[in-house]
């Protein structure tokens, strides 16, 4: 007899998660009761009682001091608002892909549309998620069902529907009961909520059942999924559904060739295991093993080999291939593509001769004698779990840009390829998708298809994600008179705008330079990092008034400074105006000599005397920095005495 267990056999991440969040409980000290078994299977009910869950059968039943942990089929909406009403504690253990069929179909239904689940209406499953629609709902197990549903129904071709189906529900009648929809109703809205888990269990169940003499499907016999199971293998050959290994028939089972064992989502490793060694000692004790046996399994396999998990060792490593020893006269190859996603790796930095991998067959080719192995698929299967869990938690993760496509660009992350829609892109369109080709870039799942394994993201939301919390800390850290580092985006007659990095602030044209006389693009260009104060800020607007000009610079301070009271220096005549002529002084600050002040006789106008660009020499009469007006005279500076004694450096 050869044995072959399922791969997929055994607890869903579902099932998984919702016990080891039990056993989680229990160990801090909670007391944990759940609403019905937290699964369907007894042998982990009775182990869950022994360590002193308690099981309720309503939900008002509850008592005082336990926490009820709501199992992975999900509890109906009025279920949970009746717990937070009363404050009772709960921990909710409902599957991510239940709870995703709960959100559809309480939106489907607040949008007025009629929804269709394809299920067992008996299931908790089922009434959970009848009990988050929004007024009625159509339930039926099969096609045949639907039909006679829809019919009952007046005007039904024209009602607005949308489907959707019970996590386990199975994947052939869902194809019928898609075709039928589409055929009775004009417009339906499909939603494929079958898990990939269950898919891809009665899928291998299916294959393994066609090839083995005789299948053990192993769980509860109120688990529907294990029900499924074993009306799927029960087509192809001899099937047993048992709970435990107590009830194997071993006198049957022994003279079987090939035996292949599968297990529902609630069977714990442990009994599969138990079953399997039952087995396996059976065999061993009273019958001789079949020399050849494992040769005619090979041989059972051809044409039905893709597909199979085998394990290879590498033989040799170039750029682009591994050759893999898989215990076979054909040669296994790994190509790079199929070995990792990431387009910058170098395979023999990644892997060397002697290691062992897993690989999936995906072709074989008997005339070159080669088996196309891939590695990647493989690990997409290790590593789904990790991206459902990151999509439910909204995590920000990152990887390299290795394709750009038709509508976007592919990031290559773990053993996946993320799409990445363009409007999810973000950053400057202008630039081509092709320059981020082999960049590491920071994205969000947004979306997950369990069942096609594909995985779309975003940039964009990563990016807004991140630009808020750093807003959050930079409101948090700014005050008047800090300093900061920006880069001058673009340049305007009234100022220029500065990003500060995740924010951009404005540089009125008058905090820009103490020269009125200068425009903004004589004082800075786009691109230029310049270190900035902040004047003033508004949270609430988002606003953040900036100054470029340097108290050093002060024209007030350099004139006090350098230009006191009496000193006498050379400078340029730069405007006539009817009561006077301005002089330069320093750059923004032009000193008034009135027409009092230009000569030692009464002149009618100061162009009798001065002309703009003629030099002059001045004295300082005074200077009011309040006001901003500097006075200067012309008068009396030529007394060489009085000179010398009062002329600053100019002199
Ligand atoms: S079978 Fe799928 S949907 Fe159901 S609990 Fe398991 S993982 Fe969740």
């Amino acid at each position: 007899m050869n044995i072959m267990v399922a791969e997929t056999a055994g607890f869903c991440f579902g099932v998984k998660r919702a016990v080891e969040m039990v056993y989680n409980l229990l160990s801090k000290g909670v007391k944990v009761c759940t609403l019905g078994s937290l699964i369907h299977n007894e042998y982990v009910v009775n182990k869950l009682k022994n360590a002193g869950v308690i099981v309720i059968e309503d939900i008002k039943d509850i008592p005082v001091g336990y926490t009820l942990v709501v199992r992975s089929h999900g509890v109906t909406k009025s279920c949970t608002d009746y717990m937070d009403k009363n404050s009772i504690p709960y921990v909710d253990a409902t599957c991510p892909f239940v709870k995703k069929i709960h959100k559809t179909v309480e939106s489907e239904s607040f949008l007025g549309r009629k929804v269709l689940i394809a299920g067992d209406i008996n299931h908790p499953e089922i009434m959970g998620i009848m009990g988050y629609c929004r007024g009625d709902c159509m339930v039926f197990k099969d096609h045949q069902e639907l039909k006679k549903i829809a019919e009952k129904c007046k005007n039904f071709s024209v009602m607005d529907v949308s489907l959707v189906a019970q996590t386990t529900f199975d994947a052939n009648e869902w194809i019928k009961c898609v075709n039928l929809t589409k055929n009775l109703f004009t417009n339906p809205i499909i939603y494929d909520t079958i898990c990939n888990t269950t898919q891809l269990r009665q899928k291998e169940s299916e294959k393994l059942s066609k090839i083995s003499t005789c299948m053990v499907v192993i769980g509860g016999k109120n688990s529907s999924n294990t029900c499924k199971l074993y009306n799927i293998c029960s087509k192809n050959c001899k099937t047993f559904w048992i709970e435990t290994c107590k009830e194997l028939d071993l006198d049957y089972l022994r003279n079987c060739e090939c035996v292949g064992i599968t297990a529902g989502a609630s069977t714990p490793e442990e009994i599969i295991e138990e079953v399997e060694g039952a087995m396996v000692t059976d065999f061993e004790s009273g019958n001789e093993e079949n020399e050849n046996f494992k040769e005619l399994l090979e041989e059972s396999f051809k044409g039905d080999y893709h597909g199979r998990r085998i394990k290879g060792t590498v033989v040799s490593v170039n750029p682009s291939e591994i050759y893999v020893d898989v215990g076979r006269k054909q040669s296994g190859i790994v190509p790079k593509s199929e070995f990792t996603n990431d387009p910058n790796a170098k395979l023999e930095e990644l892997v060397k001769v002697g290691d062992e991998l897993d690989l999936l067959v995906i072709r074989t080719d008997d005339q070159e004698g080669t088996i196309t192995l891939s590695k990647l698929r493989v690990d997409a299967d290790k590593h789904w779990d990790e991206i459902e869990e990151s999509y439910k938690s909204g995590e920000i993760l990152e990887g390299v840009v290795c394709k750009v496509v038709k509508s976007g660009i592919l990031v290559a992350y773990k053993s996946f390829n993320v799409f990445i829609p363009a409007s999810h892109v973000g950053g400057n369109r202008t630039i081509p998708f092709e320059e981020y080709l082999n960049k590491s870039v920071r994205f969000k799942i947004i979306e997950v298809d369990s069942r096609k394994r594909r995985i779309v993201g975003s940039i964009k939301e990563a990016k807004n994600e991140e630009r808020g919390q750093e807003l959050e800390k930079f409101w948090s850290d700014i005050e008047v008179g800090k300093v900061y580092k920006g880069i001058v985006r673009s340049i305007k007659s009234y100022g220029v705008f500065v990003d500060l990095g995740c924010i951009d602030g404005l540089v009125h044209v008058s905090e820009l330079t103490w020269d009125r006389s200068k425009k903004p693009s004589d004082v800075v260009s786009v691109g230029q990092e310049i270190e900035v104060r902040v004047k003033s800020f508004d949270r609430d607007k988002g606003k953040v008034s900036l100054s470029y000009k340097k108290e050093d610079d002060n024209p007030w301070t350099v004139i006090k400074n350098k230009y006191p009271v009496g000193t006498v220096f050379e400078t340029e005549i730069v405007n006539i105006v009817p009561f006077g002529a301005f002089a330069r002084v320093v750059p923004g600050v032009d000193g008034l000599i009135h027409i009092s002040q230009i000569a030692d006789h009464r002149i009618e106008s100061p162009g009798e005397v001065l002309s703009v660009g003629q030099k002059v020499r001045v004295k300082v009469r005074e200077i009011d920095e309040e006001n901003k007006r500097l006075s200067l005279t012309m008068k009396g500076i030529d007394n060489p005495q009085e000179e010398g004694l009062q002329s600053g450096e100019e002199d």
